[in-house]
Formats: C-alpha cells, structure tokens, sequence
C-alpha cells in the first residue's frame, strides 16, 4: 500500500472574507507554503518536519493571522495559539495564550520533542520556550498596523468582535502513509485576555491518526471546541468517507448544530485530501509530489 502513495502537502490561510481584492494573493501565499512544506518533506521525509515547514513560512506573512500579523487581544497584547500532532505515535505539542516569539509553531515542536507534557500556557510557555533556545520576540517586531487598526475598530465598535481570520494550518502525508496536522493562530480580535481557541487543543482545531488521516480547523474557535471538529473528521475518515466529503459533513455539522461558521483541510493515510469552508472564503494551498501546486480560495 505504501508504495502507491503520493506525498502531500495541503494549507490554509484560515476562514473568513478576504476582500475579493486580496482573495489571488492570499491564495498564492498559501501555495508557496505548500510547496515549501513538501520540499522539507522530500528533505527530511517527514509529514510532521513538512507541517511545521509550511505553518513557519505563513508565521513570517504578515498577511495571516499567527506569528508576525497575528491578531491582538483587548489589551493590545499578543496571545498565541499554535500545535502540531503526528498520527504514527500520537506525540504531539502545543502553546496558547502565548507571549511573543516569532514561530509559534517551533515551541509547540520543542513541546512534541520534550514530550513531558503536550499543552503549556501563557507564561510557562514562554519559560519552557526561552529555556529550550527560543528567544522572545520584541512585541513592536510582530504586531503590525493593519493588527492595531483591527483591534481599534473592534473596541470602538466600528467592527465585529468575531474571529479574525487569516488563522493558518497544514496537513501532510508522507510515502509511508505517516500524516501530521499544524495550526498557528493569534485568534479573535479584542478576546478576553486569557481566552484560548480551538487551534492549540488536540481534536478540536489540530488532530492526526495515521489510522484514518489528519486535519486542522479554521473558523469559530468556541463553537469548533464544542464540537471536537477534527476528531469527528477522523471519525468519519475512520468510517470509509473521504476527506472532501468528511470536510463538507463537519462543516455543515457546524452550521446546523451551532449555527458556526469556518472551514476544515483534510489529508487522510492514502494522501487523498480534501477541504471545506460555509465561510465567504478560506484560502488553500496545496503541493504534491509530480503535480504543478495550486491554490484556490
Ligand atoms: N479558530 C481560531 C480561533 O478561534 C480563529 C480562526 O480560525 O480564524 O482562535
């Protein structure tokens, strides 16, 4: 079986409405984290070393909301959500409510290695971080303009005190049919300091299964929590559907159970993949081994 398997990298750069103007950008920002989380995976040979590749390039974009551009919370404060899951062995990491550091993503594999523990917080996070070699970020060097604006016209109540969007997360399978699932997110604009979504917490916005595949979740952190969202996409990947069809039903899950709205990408241990939003738009990127990437939104 393994030989027939094709390596894949799938992205996005999160659930929302990119403004129709933006929509061919932030969809090719997603296609070249693709790529570039494939060529780590033909390097190293792994899903979990090619997720942690393409989350780290949309960390670095200003334009998504993780690492540098990440959203801020009601005191002008980054918080940051980041895990990685590999399904072979189950090990995984994740930091939330995280101060500064410029790879979020990074910390949450320091925490997968270590393997102590798999959730750290706040300021344990930034000491288990600074203790393994990670130096924290000058918060000026990570919060843009366009992040304050956001956060002005949430607490002036010129916009919506939503999910930002932009959240950013990867899938991959690798050769051996070894899947591995990354999510990195700032959040909500203006949430309550303390407030912790669905990227960082394993089934709901971040799970792999070398059993049935891997997925990471895009949309309302709250509503995605309640509903364990990638668990249930593995459940139904465990159940013989495929992974547009267990993206679509999870999606719509969402909708009628909770009136939520977000999006899903999908790999299941064949390296078939498939992705699903009920939002206006969630930019995808995806990169496999003899194919020209793509992306969409
Ligand atoms: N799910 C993220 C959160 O609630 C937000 C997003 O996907 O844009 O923290």
């Amino acid at each position: 079986m393994s030989r027939s398997i094709v390596p894949v990298v799938l992205v996005h750069g999160g659930a929302g409405d990119v403004p129709e103007a933006k929509r061919a950008s932030h969809a090719e920002g997603c296609r070249l984290a693709a790529i570039a989380g494939l060529a780590r995976l033909l390097e190293a040979g792994s899903a979990l070393e090619a997720v942690v590749r393409a989350v780290e390039v949309l960390e670095d974009d200003p334009r998504y909301n993780a690492g540098t551009g990440a959203c801020l919370d009601e005191h002008g404060a980054l918080a940051l959500d980041a895990a990685v899951m590999e399904g072979t062995e189950l090990r995984a990491g994740a930091v939330c409510s995280m101060p500064p550091f410029r790879n979020p993503i990074d910390v949450a594999r320091a925490v997968l290695e270590d393997g102590r523990h798999v959730l750290y917080a706040g300021e344990g996070a930034a000491r288990f971080a600074k203790d393994r070699g990670f130096v924290p970020a000058d918060p000026a060097s990570m919060i843009t303009d366009a992040a304050r604006e956001r956060l002005r016209a949430v607490l002036e109540g010129r916009a919506h005190r939503g999910w930002a969007g932009g959240t950013v997360g990867a899938v991959a399978c690798d050769a051996e049919g070894h899947v591995a699932a990354a999510t990195s997110t700032g959040g909500m604009v203006g949430k309550r300091a303390g407030r912790v979504g669905d990227s960082p917490i394993l089934g709901a916005g971040t799970y792999a299964d070398d059993a049935s595949g891997a997925a990471s979740a895009t949309g309302e952190g709250e509503a995605i929590l309640r509903l364990a969202l990638t668990r249930h996409v593995c459940e139904l990947l465990a159940g013989g559907a495929s992974p547009d069809d267990a993206a679509r039903a999870a999606i719509a899950r969402l909708g009628s159970k909770l009136g939520a709205t977000g999006g899903l990408i999908v790999v299941d241990a064949t390296g078939r993949v498939g992705h699903a939003r009920n939002t206006q738009t969630m930019s995808w990127g995806l990169a496999r081994v003899g194919e020209a990437a793509s992306c969409g939104h």
